[in-house]
């Protein structure tokens, strides 16, 4: 058995909901301190987070990634226990295989080699790990980074082991992620009977109109990094079940996914707009979960696409497709950050699973990106 397959499976048989680390992040640690990283355990409202380095000097080099896992759901579809990782027709199944142990056992035995080949590489070597990715993410990545920026610790790139690709491992990487904005909106009218409407104001006929405006809108084509901005209605209630009452008020929420070209304060004045021009009684709440990032095409995605290149024989395409990641956080530091992990096909599903051969093909790649970034050309 590869190390790499080793250590994926001892992380996944520890069950680290979020935002528990169930141990996963000492485990790390271990194998880090052994190379000569300073290891910090850095600990928020409960949350953990790891802070190890290898070296003092820049360029700072970071692997990112986080310990938790999402719910295993009904553990009865699974054909395996999903903490007991299993392996079946060259697959390992357990809850983050894809998402994201695999990808940090990688990244650690990468590390192994490259120390054990290269003791005084240039630069620094970090790992940014939280056990808060899948849940708030408010005492995860934001902090460390916060901790980091105050005491001057800046980085120069870091490489986030989220699942990314589609077909094939190294098909595709990201280097940026849209922006994510959410609205609950609440119309209100007046309840009354449905057969006396004089005497009532039907928030959902109002509403109504106002709601097919704002789906209809299309906000920008994308560009050249993005896809276009796309608002969705997520959730929708107005009513008392009865089938005799006018609703005294709606309900709605939508969420939006946004390109960089538009702001989220653009986006809500313009929303805010349209339900004035429709004379509405609301009020409206918003939720900003992250801004929209974006790291042009330069050192770091071009040594992890010759990477790909070179262990996995594929070109790999750059992408901002899917959801926010904790990278975030990370890119306005002015890092510059990408994004390369596993086949995504079965996150967040029963049955989680990832390839034997891409856990040790990923390793090679995470190591040889840091030969192409922090041994000096000779
Ligand atoms: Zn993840």
């Amino acid at each position: 058995m590869s190390d790499t397959l080793e250590l994926a499976r001892d992380l996944i048989a520890r069950p680290s909901l979020t935002p528990d680390d169930a141990g996963c992040q000492r485990m790390m640690a271990e194998r880090l301190a052994v190379l000569g990283f300073r290891i910090e355990h850095l600990r928020f409202n409960g949350v953990d987070n790891l802070w190890a380095r290898r070296g003092d000097a820049r360029p700072l080099f970071v692997f990112a990634g986080h310990t938790d896992v999402v719910p295993t759901g009904p553990v009865g579809k699974w054909h395996s226990p999903p903490f007991e990782p299993t392996l079946r027709d060259g697959m390992l199944y357990g809850r983050g295989a894809a998402d994201m142990k695999g990808s940090l056992a990688a990244m650690v035995t990468a590390c192994e080699r490259f120390v054990a080949a290269h003791p005084a590489h240039r630069g620094a070597i970090g790992f940014l790990i939280t056990s808060d990715e899948e849940g708030p993410s408010v005492d995860g990545t934001v902090r460390v980074v916060e901790t980091l920026v105050a005491r001057g610790e800046s980085m120069d790139w870091c490489l986030v082991g989220e699942p990314t690709c589609v077909k094939q491992l190294g098909d595709t990487i990201k280097n940026g992620r849209r922006g994510s904005l959410t609205g609950l909106l609440t119309v209100r009218g007046k309840q009354g009977h449905v057969a006396y409407p004089q005497l009532a104001d039907n928030p959902v006929h109002r509403a109504a109109a106002a709601l097919a405006e704002l789906i209809a809108i299309r906000w920008d084509e994308g560009n050249a990094h993005f896809p276009p901005t796309s608002l969705q209605i997520a959730n929708i209630h107005a009513g008392t079940g009865a089938s005799n009452v006018i609703p005294g008020e709606l309900v709605a929420q939508f969420n939006l996914r946004y390109s960089t070209q538009q702001t989220h304060a653009g986006i809500m004045a313009r929303v805010h707009a349209l339900l004035d021009h429709h004379g509405l009684d609301y009020s409206l709440e918003w939720t900003h979960s992250g801004a929209p990032f974006l790291t042009q095409p330069g050192v770091l995605s071009q040594a992890v696409q010759h990477a790909v290149r070179d262990c996995a024989g594929i070109e790999a395409e750059l992408s901002t497709s899917g959801g926010t990641s904790d990278g975030r956080f990370i890119a306005p530091t002015g890092a510059q950050v990408i994004e390369l992990g596993p086949l995504n096909a079965s996150i967040h599903q029963v049955d989680e699973c990832v390839a034997v051969a891409d856990l040790d093909r990923l390793s090679a790649i995470y190591q040889r990106v840091l030969e192409l970034l922090l041994v000096e050309e000779r």
